[in-house]
């Protein structure tokens, strides 16, 4: 059985030289005679493992030394939490924009540690662009600010650091971290789930400055302790071990690609023909503001939504799978993260032009 095209958002491709490498050392990893998942995490063989991921990770995305890395279970929502639990420091208010299903979650998560306000919403235009900065309220007695850079659902995108005053910047990156090169040091806090674009579920990767950390709720459970973590290698706990290793051989895939600069450029070109597509037939359409849309995740739908059925069944039997649009909004999504080959892209587009000339 030949591998398929998995458009999934998430759990996603993996890049099959991390799958065949992760095959070739699943019963023993080098020479210790054992599988990683058998390993202890507090040996040196796991250690190695883990401290080699953190440089990586630092390596490619430019870490400055006063940001922490921490390896976390729970994925993203987790992170819906900890964030209000470490990073209130003392305040009792938090600033969210909202574009997306993702940030709403993150906010009405918030609100259970924290009294959100609302700095904007995408709701009303059924989130299919970002709110322009300057309607944006923002409250300046807020510990912090947080967006969600990629909306998995709604396929909408930040292609800029939002500005926001000087308060600290919070950013849910799960699904686009790692997509091309970012500037870290414009931040207080980034997170995100692997599953999307890093590697597979149940790790999440935060990356949080040092001055933002050590003032955590009373309540903040252990795992939840950014500052705990921090000091015992987010090893507070037996950690997803296999996960964490699976995650360092995707950074060091992505290091062999040459780097989030060739990514980026990779990403953009296979986003900006897949939209190209969509938008030179009227059978497709894209609800998304042309300026924020994902390069990540690209909703669309057909004219004759009847045919959506049609389309996903065509499209399996073709070896395009997994994709329909998210359960709460329906129609059809393509997600082309970095392990998505170009040749899948071209394959879809392929597939959509034939479609058409079938059923149009
Ligand atoms: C998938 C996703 C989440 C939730 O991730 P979990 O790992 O399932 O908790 C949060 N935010 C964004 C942007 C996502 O895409």
């Amino acid at each position: 059985m030949a591998r398929v095209y998995n458009f999934s958002a998430g759990p996603s491709m993996l890049p099959e030289p991390v799958l065949e490498r992760a095959r070739d050392e699943l019963l023993e990893f080098r020479d210790t005679g054992m599988s990683v998942m058998e390993m202890s995490h507090r040996g040196r063989d796991f250690v190695g493992i883990a401290e080699k991921a953190e440089a990586d990770l630092r390596d490619l995305l430019a870490i400055p030394a006063n940001y922490r890395v921490l390896f976390l279970p729970g994925g993203a929502t987790a992170q819906f939490a900890a964030v209000p639990m470490n990073l209130l420091r003392g305040k009792t208010r938090a600033c969210y924009l909202s574009t997306g299903l993702w940030s709403e979650k993150a906010l009405a998560e918030a609100q259970r540690y924290a009294t959100v306000t609302l700095a904007a919403s995408g709701k009303a235009d059924g989130f299919t662009r970002i709110p322009p900065r300057d309607e944006w309220h923002l409250d300046p007695e807020a510990a912090y600010f947080h967006y969600t850079a990629n909306e998995t659902i709604n396929g909408v995108e930040f292609h800029t650091v939002p500005e926001v005053d000087g308060l600290p910047l919070v950013s849910d990156m799960s699904s686009n971290l790692l997509s091309r090169p970012l500037e870290v040091e414009r931040f207080g806090l980034i997170y995100a789930g692997a599953q999307k674009n890093m590697g597979p579920a149940g790790i999440a990767v935060v990356i949080v400055r040092d001055d933002l950390v050590g003032q955590p709720l009373p309540s903040t459970p252990s795992l939840l302790d950014y500052r705990k973590q921090a000091e015992q290698g987010s090893m507070l706990n037996t950690p997803p071990t296999y996960n964490w290793y699976l995650l360092g051989l995707v950074l060091e895939w992505l290091k062999d690609e040459g780097g989030l600069a060739a990514l980026e450029a990779r990403n953009l070109r296979k986003a900006n023909k897949l939209y190209a597509a969509l938008d030179r037939s009227a059978f497709y359409s894209n609800p998304v503001e042309p300026s924020c849309r994902s390069r990540m995740n690209v909703p669309f739908r057909l004219a004759a939504p009847e045919l959506e059925p049609l389309f996903l069944k065509e499209a399996k039997a073709a070896g395009l799978v997994n994709l329909e649009g998210h359960r709460s909004v329906g129609g059809l999504r393509a997600s082309i993260y970095n392990a998505m080959p170009e040749a899948g892209v071209d394959a879809l587009i392929a597939f959509l032009a034939e479609f058409e000339r079938q059923h149009g």
